[in-house]
């Protein structure tokens, strides 16, 4: 499916260019408190909690006079032809005007989907009072001041719904999963990458640091596709010489940026260090997909007493922060432990992207709000309505809620836990939002 086409249509001066950049964040579309400023058809990018979509402003008009001239009417009428979802604006401060009722039908005419969105509904102006003239066209309506970012809520939530769910694109299948391969000199990345691309000519030495540029190559492991990002540092060429340039962590944060799921090596003879700690909260920022590889562990089986579970201790101690730490051990010099690498790497992957069935999802909701107690709004309780996933990655959640501000870290964190238990998440970077609603009938 393309990207699906958005226009906000309404009369001049009701809010459509002040929409246009709240939803396109630009400044591209002019705005002035006069009417008629607008010109032209305006168009611009946008996205609501992961769903992208093409944005047309239809202003187009620079006399109020003019303004339902046929010529205008055809104009519009053209481009509401060619969209998924029309957003018509009407100015609740200044009250219903005969215009609005031609736009309306129209926009009805056309069979698209729209909303109705009654705008400048200001702090200071009595809601019920400013929406009820607008009654008479027997819709939903969404009352927004966009100048004081009120009722956006309400109408984002109504977009995402309406916006309809685009066609997983299977990126794997495309382009193969990115990763990243970061951590401390000599843990063993450069062994890592060579044993991938089985070229022994490239040298591997053990002296500290790398190169930085920004290559990143292509892997076929097992007959799957996989990217390795930012892999410049990990080609070692026998020419490196003394200036060998000792890279800090944070080199590594643009093969993470451009990464799917992050592998951080560290050397199982040695256990994590301090720098690694820092790598995994910046991969936590970044809501990436992640893996703990314990390398050498040839080394650390022959001379360390239970190794596996000595190393999981240290780890699971020093990275607390992480619950559910996904750990695999293997050794780049014998290949060992390579392919539950790669095996856990797609289970990441396909987690990353899971979709819980909206279904299951309120059910779920429901029974898990009544486990632990609301979190407060002053003297009152927080009331949920329901739970909506987006299409972000990773999996992304949206409770709506009376006071969302009110809806704490620990809450969110509380509801991550329980959703990672029930769809088998664990270790994947789940993200809690939440926004305003009334709630619904
Ligand atoms: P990098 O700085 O992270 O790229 O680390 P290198 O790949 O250059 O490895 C540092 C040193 O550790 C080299 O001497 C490697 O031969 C050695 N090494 C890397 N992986 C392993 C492993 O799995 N087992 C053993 N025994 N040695 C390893």
């Amino acid at each position: 499916m393309s990207t699906p086409k958005v226009a906000i249509v309404g009369r001049p001066n009701v809010g459509k260019s002040t929409l246009f950049n709240l939803l396109t964040e630009t400044r591209d579309a002019v705005v002035k408190d006069r009417p008629g400023v607008t010109r032209d058809i305006q168009i611009g990018k946008g996205e609501i909690w992961g769903k992208p979509f093409e944005l047309f402003d239809t202003g187009g008009v620079t006399d109020q006079k003019e303004f339902f001239s046929e010529q205008i009417k055809k104009q519009v009428n053209e481009v509401i032809h060619r969209m998924d979802l029309l957003l018509v604006v009407m100015d609740g401060k200044f009250g219903l005007c005969p215009e609005d009722r031609d736009i309306l039908r129209m926009v009805k005419e056309s069979g698209k989907d729209f909303i109705l969105i009654v705008n400048k509904i200001d702090s200071s102006i009595n809601e019920e009072m400013a929406k009820s003239e607008f009654y008479e066209f027997g819709e939903e309506i969404y009352a927004t001041s966009f100048e004081q970012r009120n009722g956006l809520g309400e109408l984002f939530e109504q977009m995402h719904l309406l916006l309809g769910d685009n066609e997983d694109v299977d990126i794997k299948d495309k382009k193969g999963v990115s990763l990243a391969i970061v951590g401390k000199p000599n843990v063993g990345k450069s062994s890592l990458f060579n044993f991938l691309l089985g070229e022994n000519r490239v040298l591997v030495s053990d002296i500290a640091g790398t190169t930085v540029d920004s290559i990143d190559s292509e892997l076929n492991f097992e007959g799957k596709k996989y990217i390795l990002t930012d892999t410049a540092g990990l080609r070692r060429t026998a020419k490196r010489t003394d200036d060998v340039e000792v890279i800090s962590a944070f080199k590594s944060r643009d093969a993470i940026d451009r990464s799917d799921v992050v592998l951080l090596l560290i050397d199982g003879t040695l256990g994590p260090s301090e720098q690694d700690a820092k790598i995994l909260s910046y991969v936590l920022e970044k809501h990436k997909g992640f893996l703990l590889v314990v390398n050498k562990t040839d080394l650390g089986e022959k001379d360390i007493p239970e190794f596996r579970k000595t190393v999981r201790a240290k780890l699971s101690q020093d990275f607390h922060f992480y619950h559910d730490l996904p750990i695999c051990f293997i050794s780049a010099k014998t290949g060992q432990g390579v392919q539950k690498m790669f095996s856990m790497v797609d289970e990441i992957w396909r987690k990353l992207h899971f979709k819980v069935p909206t279904s299951q999802l309120n059910d779920f909701f429901s029974q898990v709000i009544r486990q632990a107690p609301a979190p407060v709004h002053g003297t009152k309780n927080v009331k949920f309505y329901y739970l909506t996933q987006t299409n972000q990655t990773p999996p992304s959640f949206i409770a709506f809620a009376n006071f969302p501000q009110s809806v704490d870290n620990a809450y969110r964190r509380f509801l991550a836990k329980k959703i990672q238990e029930r769809w088998d998440l664990k270790g994947i970077p789940i993200r809690i939002f939440a926004m305003k609603s009334r709630g619904r009938s």
